[in-house]
């Protein structure tokens, strides 16, 4: 089983938009790996690592549940992972080993860009339609605006148009999307980018020394980009 295997297990996005730059970043530190489109797990052909290919929004519990070693993921989907474990009982914690220079964006809200807006209190009794719900309600708790909201896991920009929601909590990073679809973004409630993390359950010897050797590549590769 996957728990007590003496390879170390680190998950990645198997596609999507950090599922590159992970790999890439994974081999640049010199793992070497042979993917196959369709299996979840590839082993490393110069290491005891393997690679577990899943959706990105599974990869924080994986980590807080010690199912594998380290994670790559958004910041984002990290933070409302958590929120969501600790409301719910569930155990949250992980190590943040290295904050990764890919996968920037912003979790934004927009509305449709005929909806005057002066503020914040324009939010109060809209309905915000996000995949998010958990960071939106902890940022409308913190700024004090009861608004509501709606889960939708995919096409969060047409809801306005569509008839489901007045505004929208979604990630952006050019905002081309958000212009594509009539909506301005008005508040920024989270900065994200891709982060490094480990389970907090002790890890063999063997495992740490391996993750020991990683960190000081990661480094010495995002210096080499700054
Ligand atoms: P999966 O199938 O793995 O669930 P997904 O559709 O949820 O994929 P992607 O759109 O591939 O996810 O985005 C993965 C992560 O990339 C986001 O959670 C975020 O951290 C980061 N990201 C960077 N820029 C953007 C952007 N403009 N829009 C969406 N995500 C972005
Ligand atoms: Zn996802």
């Amino acid at each position: 089983v996957q728990q007590n295997s003496s390879r170390l297990t680190i998950a990645i996005q198997k596609s999507g938009r950090l599922s590159q730059a992970s790999l890439a970043l994974l081999e640049a530190c010199g793992f070497r790996f042979s993917l196959h489109e369709a299996k979840l797990l590839a082993h490393c052909q110069n290491q005891p690592v393997d690679l577990l290919r899943v959706r990105d929004d599974d990869i924080p519990g994986l980590v807080m549940d010690g199912v594998v070693d380290l994670g790559l993921v958004g910041e984002n989907v990290l933070e409302e992972v958590r929120l969501k474990r600790l409301a719910t009982q569930l155990e949250a914690k992980f190590k943040l080993l290295r904050s990764l220079d890919y996968g920037q964006c912003r979790l934004a809200i927009a509305l449709p860009k005929e909806v005057p807006y002066q503020g914040i209190q324009d939010l109060v009794g809209k309905r915000i339609a996000t995949t998010y719900p958990y960071l939106l309600q902890n940022y409308l708790q913190r700024v004090g605006v009861a608004a509501n909201t709606a889960v939708l896991t995919g096409s969060v920009e047409v809801a306005p148009r569509a008839g489901l929601a007045d505004a929208i909590c979604d990630l952006v990073s050019t905002g081309a999307t958000l212009e594509a679809n009539g909506l301005v973004e008005r508040e920024v409630i989270f900065r994200s980018q891709a982060q490094l993390i480990q389970r907090t359950t002790p890890l063999s010897s063997a495992k740490q020394s391996i993750i020991d050797q990683l960190l000081p590549r990661i480094d010495g590769v995002q210096q080499a980009r700054e």
